[in-house]
This record gives structure tokens, sequence and C-alpha cells, in this order.
């Protein structure tokens, strides 16, 4: 394997705007070795992004984004390598879209009293199947003319604060972490810093999450904050824990580049050795 490693992608099988196969395309295009897709919640973009790196030389490590919650927190896990056909891990991440689904509609409805806008709004910019969240509503929000971006919809009807939000069920991180292990996965906590330094994450949770299998902090994410890094740079030395860099591309949804954040081969290595629940596709692509 040879070439940039970019760990955190998102294609339309979540909240990305490409398909798999387009997420695949733009990754060979900026001239990435490794990929991993992780979409939200779902494995169902893994099989069309591994055909369409068929034959490309590009590495596409199988992942996933699991949502989890921490009280009033969203806490969101990357989980490598997992076994797709886990039933645990099938079971937890339906339950995971179907209260997106729920949660969405609710939004929606709300932001209907005052605002013109449908569930169909909604369901037209989501693809068949895909993990639906506040992106879609946003994409929908910005057809009917009522914000110019996804992003500018994120700071205004969408934030919290506006009361049109609520939040879905998700598992608590240890749960998660624990989902992860037993379906062979490996799991990542994804931009740990976004708050600064002090909403790190209480150096006794993180304790308890590696105990229970954590593997990795995903520290170069440009979500993460300069002393919120720092701290997370501390927080893996002191436990073993592996560090991550990536992009967290959304395709147009954000704008985030694809490659704006690497992972070291070495780091991909051992990635690769802890995971057995499946294996990348064109491992050996580009090796002589
Ligand atoms: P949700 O999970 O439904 O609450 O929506 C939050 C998700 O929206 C996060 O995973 C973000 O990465 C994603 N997202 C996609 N595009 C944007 C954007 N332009 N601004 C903020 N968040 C975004
Ligand atoms: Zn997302
Ligand atoms: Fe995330
Ligand atoms: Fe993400």
């Amino acid at each position: 394997m040879s070439g940039p490693i970019d760990l955190h992608t998102h294609s339309s099988v979540s909240d990305g705007t490409e398909t798999p196969a387009q997420l695949v395309r733009a990754a060979v295009e900026a001239g990435l070795g490794t990929i991993a897709i992780t979409d939200h919640d779902s494995t169902a973009g893994w099989q069309m992004a591994q055909a369409a790196a068929s034959g490309t030389g590009l590495t596409v490590i199988p992942g996933m984004e699991l949502s989890t919650r921490y009280g009033w927190k969203s806490v969101h896990l990357l989980a490598y390598l997992v076994d797709p056909l886990n039933a645990d891990l099938i079971a937890e991440t339906a339950r995971i879209r179907a209260a997106r689904l729920t949660r969405a509609e609710n939004i929606v409805a709300r932001i209907a009293a005052d605002y013109d806008l449908s569930w169909d709004d909604v369901l037209a910019q989501t693809m068949d199947g895909a993990t639906v969240g506040r992106p879609h509503i946003a994409d929908a929000l910005v057809a009917r003319g009522h914000v110019p971006t996804r992003s500018a919809a994120f700071e205004s009807i969408l934030h919290p604060r506006t009361g049109y939000f609520e939040p879905h069920y998700a598992p608590d991180p240890l749960t998660a972490v624990r989902l992860v292990r037993s379906a062979g996965g490996v799991p990542v906590l994804a931009h740990p810093a976004t708050r600064g330094r002090s909403a790190v994450i209480p150096e006794e949770r993180l304790k308890a999450l590696v105990e229970a299998g954590l593997f990795g902090l995903e520290i170069e994410h440009r979500e993460n904050t300069a002393s919120g890094k720092v701290r997370l740079r501390e927080l893996a030395e002191r436990y073993g824990l592996v560090a991550t860099g990536s992009s967290d591309y959304h395709g147009d949804g954000k704008p985030n580049l694809l490659g704006e954040n690497t992972t070291s081969p070495e780091v991909l290595e051992q990635i690769i050795a802890e995971g057995t629940g499946s294996t990348p596709f064109n491992p050996s692509a580009g090796r002589p």
C-alpha cells in the first residue's frame, strides 16, 4: 500500500453527497492510496465502494461511524474492519437508523410549522435506505430556498438552540466499544476534541473505554481544537492509543477535503492487524 491514507469519509449511504463509487473516484483523483468508507451507522456502501476501487490501486478499508451518546452529548465512534454480518451490530445499527428516521420526522414537523417544508422534500434529498440525518433536512431547506447552504442550515434552523432540534437514540460509548470489538472491529474515537481541551473526555471515562478495547483517537481532524489536540496526544501516549488523522469528507456537503489530514502507514498496519471482522479491499495493490 502506498499513497496518503484518509480513514474517515462519507458517501450518500449516509450524509455524503457522492455515491460510494463517486467517492472512490474522487479519492483516486485526489491521489490517495487508501480511504476508509465510514458512513454513519451503516455498512451498505462497502460493496459499491469496493467494486469501484477494483483495478484502481486504491485500498478501501471497510468502516463505519457509529453514533453513540453520553447524556446529551453525541459521541462518534469509528469502527474499522467489523463483521458486517454480526447480528448484534446489525440489530443495533438498525435501531439507531430507525430512531434517526423518527427523530428527523419530528424535527421536520416542528420546522414545518414555521417554514414551507415537507417530509417529501427531505426524502427527495435522501438516497433509498440511507442513514437519515440533519444534513438531509439541511439539503431540503436549501432546495426550498430557506438557507443558502447546508452549513448555513446547521448554523441556523438546525442548531440545537433554535428549538426544532431533538437528539436520537444511540448506545453509550462503552457499550459501543464492546459491540465493535465483539464484531471483530477496531474502535477509534472520532473527532474527540471539537470543544477544546476542557471538554475532552475525562480521563477516568477514557480509561474505561480503553479497558473495553478502544484502540485509537482521531487527533488530526479539522474540528479538533489546537488545545484539545495537545490533550489528546497526552492521553494517546499515556494509554497506548494510536493516533489517526482524517478528513471526514462529505462531498459537497462540508468544506472538508479528501486527504486534508492523513494517518501514518504504521498506524494503518496496526489497525489492519487488529481487525478480524472483515478485510481491506485491494490490500496488495501497488505491491511489487
Ligand atoms: P445528525 O447526526 O443528524 O445530528 O447530523 C450531524 C451530522 O451532520 C454530523 O455527522 C456532521 O458531520 C454532518 N454534517 C454534514 N454536513 C455538515 C455541515 N455542512 N455542517 C455541519 N455538519 C454537517
Ligand atoms: Zn456525517
Ligand atoms: Fe462525526
Ligand atoms: Fe463523520
